[in-house]
């Protein structure tokens, strides 16, 4: 069966045609600044992109561009839209509600618009875009995917912050995690890669991107991970901060003269290794800049492994131990030297690092040497891939 899977943001969608049997891409692209202009990216297996730059004044325009370019008689990937068999989106918060995929219906959408309030900016983008493929394709079978859905079997004690319990019971402020769809599939490839025995095994996941974030998996089920309520708790990343002391947030808020939403922007998007370093939230530009001796790039570096290190021991200490670790994600598959530096502060649970192996990029591969207690591994993600075979599993 053709899968197409969606993910759509507010003016962006991401999208790729997989086939199910084969788990082979045949297209894939992007849709980008709808509402705004619009832009469309197009790629069919085996040829060049193609740009096409066009109106989106909403994300229906852009699906049906998507739809049109996927069956056009010259570099379509189908003959026919009868060909695709089954959408699968990507759906950012489940709330408690969802904690595995779901089919669409409109009882469902509704459920999901529910806990728009939780992902304000991430669900109604998510929804918009669930509903103009289901204009656009009546009858095709879709699926929700939730970013917060592996993490559904944590503990209260993992997911309970430590503030009044009323917000928990009258808000549903709690911790949820997010990149679950990553931390499931890596997980799992992982325990088959390195032949563990899925109901005995003590793993934690570092999926390091532009958003990181870091989860233990003990017998294939989340018991912890660093993301909370929202996507800016846990790890340093990109431009986020991560785990900071709450107060500072009243404490910028005088000095700076910013109101809360003010004070949210900076630890949304002016703050991680960008802010640190004030040279790139992206790694190729700060390891360029780490080797040349910038010094602020180089502090960014080390407080952004430091924070993965510390966090690594916590969930050991939540597992009592750990089995093998997989590092995933644009960093954790590619940046070499980030890897060294992280398991540098690892050396106390037995494990030394193949430096040859850690040269390695974008693909499977061991990089801890035979004699190391915990199996240290680069597993790259495929969200997409797992989005479709969820997609297929309920349809
Ligand atoms: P992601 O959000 O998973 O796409 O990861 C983006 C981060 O991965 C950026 O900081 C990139 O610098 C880093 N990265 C390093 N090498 C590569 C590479 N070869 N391809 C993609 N991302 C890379």
């Amino acid at each position: 069966m053709n899968v197409l899977v969606i993910n759509c943001g507010s003016s962006s969608l991401k999208y790729q045609l997989i086939e199910s049997a084969s788990e082979a891409v045949l297209a894939k692209g992007l849709c980008e600044r709808i509402g705004i202009d619009g832009r469309l990216v197009y790629q069919k297996a085996g040829l060049d992109k193609e740009i096409t730059e066009a109106a989106m004044p909403t994300h229906k325009e852009a699906i049906q561009m998507v739809l049109d370019a996927l069956h056009n008689p010259e570099s379509g990937a189908v003959a026919d839209l009868s060909e695709i068999g089954a959408v699968g989106h990507r759906v950012v918060h489940g709330g408690e509600k969802f904690s595995g995929s779901v089919v669409l219906t409109d009882e469902v959408l509704k459920e999901i618009e529910a806990c728009n309030d939780l992902a304000p900016l991430h669900n109604p983008a998510n929804l918009i875009g669930i509903r103009a493929c289901r204009e656009l394709m009546p009858g095709v079978p879709m699926v929700g995917v939730f970013d917060t859905a592996f993490h559904q079997t944590m503990p209260k004690k993992a997911y309970l912050y430590g503030l009044p319990y009323e917000y928990y019971e009258k808000y549903k402020v709690r911790r949820y995690g997010f990149h679950g769809t990553s931390h499931s599939f890596v997980s799992k490839r992982l325990i088959q890669f390195l032949n563990l025995d899925a109901s005995a095994s003590k793993v934690i996941v570092a999926h390091l991107g532009n958003g990181a974030s870091i989860s233990a998996v003990l017998n294939g089920e989340c018991v912890d991970t660093s993301m909370g309520l929202t996507p800016l708790e846990g790890l340093v990343m990109g431009t986020r901060s991560g785990d900071i002391d709450p107060a500072i947030m009243e404490f910028i808020a005088k000095k700076e003269n910013l109101d809360i939403t003010g004070v949210m922007n900076v630890l949304n998007k002016k703050s991680g290794v960008e802010g640190l370093s004030g040279v790139s939230s992206d790694f190729r530009d700060l390891e360029k800049a780490y080797n040349e001796g910038n010094e602020r790039a180089v502090y960014a570096c080390e407080v952004f492994a430091y924070r993965v290190a510390k966090y690594i021991g916590s969930y050991v200490a939540a597992m009592n131990g750990v089995d093998a670790i997989a590092f995933t994600a644009g960093i954790g598959e590619n940046t070499s030297f980030i890897r060294e530096k992280i398991l540098a502060y690892l050396g106390y649970l037995g494990i030394t690092m193949d430096e040859e192996a850690n040269q390695v990029r974008g693909e499977e591969k061991v990089i801890s040497t035979p004699d190391s207690r915990v199996t240290v591994c680069v597993i790259p993600t495929n969200e997409e891939l797992a989005i479709c075979r969820e997609t297929v599993a309920l349809v």
